[in-house]
């Protein structure tokens, strides 16, 4: 199965693309996480990529698209995680048999923004709590260090509102593209990380 799974930040994707990774042992191509590896082992891509993100530029789409498209040459099983997100992303990786089923979770800017407003952080920025689904032992403490819980600072309804839509934006295309070629499932996205997993893992089982 060749599967790709999008979704706002706030759809709770990566919970989901953990769980999918558990239960149907994908290869998981995640081309954030690889670029930040290949800069790691200081690879002559890694190297690239680093000077980009030094000048506080995004890396260019052929660097990604060309990593990705190594990683799954010649395979079968894999989930992508957050791409292709963009059509020259799409248009480069050029190979429609590259995908079989695309994975949206879809999610109101509102839903977001109250998801976020309740995350909070301990002090030493280490560990993840939500006021309302991952509470701490002791109110207001972190149960791994005892260090006070504090919001992010980048959590802020305008800051989140902002991503939301610069990602709407982004992927609009790219969804309208798998749904004319009838590839979309699109799954809601609201409600506990558990109940969006058991929609998506149904989705993944009727593929079989
Ligand atoms: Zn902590």
């Amino acid at each position: 199965m060749k599967v790709v799974l999008l979704g706002p930040p706030g759809s709770g994707k990566g919970t989901v693309a953990e769980r999918l990774l558990r239960d149907f042992k994908f290869l998981y191509v995640y081309p954030g996480g690889m670029l930040r590896e290949e800069m790691g082992k200081k690879t002559a891509l890694g190297k690239k990529v680093a000077q980009f993100l030094g000048k506080g530029k995004l890396v260019p789409t052929p660097i990604v698209v060309g990593l990705v498209a190594k990683k799954i040459k010649g395979k079968t099983h894999y989930l992508l995680d957050g791409f292709p997100r963009s059509m020259d992303q799409i248009t480069l990786l050029d190979n429609p048999h590259l995908v079989e089923q695309v994975i949206f979770l879809k999610i109101s800017e509102k839903e977001v923004i109250e998801r976020f407003a309740g995350r909070r952080i301990c002090s030493k920025g280490l560990h993840s709590y939500h006021l309302k689904v991952l509470l701490p032992k002791q109110v207001g403490i972190c149960d791994h260090d005892g260090t006070k819980l504090i919001r992010r600072t980048d959590d802020t309804p305008a800051v989140i509102r902002q991503r939301f839509q610069v990602y709407r934006k982004e992927t609009a295309e790219v969804i309208n593209y798998y749904r004319r070629r009838k590839l979309l499932a699109t799954v809601n996205a609201r409600g506990t990380p558990e109940e969006v997993y058991q929609r998506v893992k149904k989705v993944i089982e009727q593929l079989k």
